[in-house]
């Protein structure tokens, strides 16, 4: 297989045509077979529910080459069940896992040109996603769906090494209580669109979001969930209804223990203990783990005192460990890792 001539070190994380992508459509209550197409345009009625009403949710996830040469994607039957529960929320029919599971690897294989290399840090991302396609304009869900995966090959997260980054405390709230913060939907980023704006414009790199009941617990970022390293070198991941669960924290969960041996706790954080830690990161597909060193708020700054300059230890060991077992290096536990060739 020929790649593509694209400098993977040089793409960022921008949209990039590849040849095919995967739709489903749903209609009279049932998916169809499903088919790899190459228009990469939709056609829609102007009254499209997902237009009007914003009834649509989506998935993230990578696939790359692994050291021996196997194209691969991580925990792909995490992302089906979990868009089944964003589905469930958004009153969406639930496309199979299996059938999502098939679909990812065939528009992967489909678009193998685009697979970055082994070694090159980029990767190919994967997009599935769910949107209510027929005209509604009386207040309900839609008849009719479209399921569709794209891929686009992204670069390295990190250029030449991963800088902690400062992020700021958000005046605004990201998901109420009670409402949609636990699922992947379109909607939760809309209303953070305006505030990671604010946050840029004052010279932050990602928001940080408190419950929006008593705004004293820490929940998570715009696109990722923390976690914090103690003095006693504990990994501690915030604990909230709505806190999107991420396929990266709960797989560096259990690295943390079951490979580094790290107690782990799962449990309300406040942010007047978050002085009190060692070291902080964000986790996402996209990224992994970015290191946090400094945040800002009202009152003053947090310096962890892992400081500016590098990742922490602990983080350092949680971000080495995952991507080894994710390119081969380091043996996966059972089903984490998805061979498509
Ligand atoms: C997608 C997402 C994450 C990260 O989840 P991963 O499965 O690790 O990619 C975290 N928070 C939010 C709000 C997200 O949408």
């Amino acid at each position: 297989m020929e790649k593509k001539d694209i400098n993977w070190s040089e793409i960022g994380f921008g949209y990039v045509k590849t040849d095919k992508r995967y739709v489903a459509n749903f209609k009279d209550g049932a998916w169809d077979e499903g088919a790899l197409i190459d228009d990469d345009m939709i056609l829609m009625n102007e009254c499209a529910c997902v237009l009007q009403y914003a009834q649509t949710c989506f998935e993230g996830l990578k696939a790359y080459t692994t050291e021996d040469g196997h194209i691969v994607c991580f925990r792909p039957d995490l992302n089906a069940d979990r868009m089944v529960d964003s589905c469930a929320r958004l009153e969406m029919p639930k496309f199979p896992k299996d059938k999502f599971v098939e679909a990812v690897k065939q528009v992967v294989l489909a678009n193998e040109a685009y697979v970055p290399p082994y070694g090159s840090g980029a990767t190919l991302y994967i997009r599935p996603y769910m949107f209510g396609i027929n005209p509604v304009i009386g207040v309900k869900p839609a008849d009719e769906y479209q399921f569709r995966i794209f891929t686009t090959p992204v670069g390295p997260y990190f250029k030449g090494g991963a800088k902690p980054i400062t992020i700021t405390v958000s005046d605004f709230d990201r998901a109420a209580p009670r409402g949609t913060g636990h699922i992947k939907a379109g909607l939760n980023y809309a209303m953070s669109l305006h505030p990671i704006m604010e946050a840029h414009r004052n010279g932050f790199a990602e928001n940080m979001y408190l419950d929006p009941a008593t705004r004293s617990k820490v929940e998570e970022t715009g696109g990722a969930n923390f976690l914090f390293i103690t003095k006693d070198n504990e990994v501690v991941t915030p604990k909230s209804d709505s806190i999107l669960p991420s396929i990266t924290r709960r797989s560096l969960m259990v690295v943390a223990e079951k490979y580094l041996g790290l107690k782990v706790t799962q449990r309300e954080v406040y942010f007047d203990e978050l002085k009190d830690f060692a070291e902080c990161g964000l986790c996402g597909t996209a990224a992994v783990i970015s290191p946090v060193g400094k945040i800002c708020y009202k009152d003053g700054e947090i310096n962890f005192p892992s400081g500016m300059d590098e990742m922490g230890p602990i983080t350092k060991k949680l971000y080495e460990t995952l991507t080894g077992i994710q390119m081969g290096r380091i043996e996966a536990p059972e089903g984490w890792i998805e061979v498509i060739k």
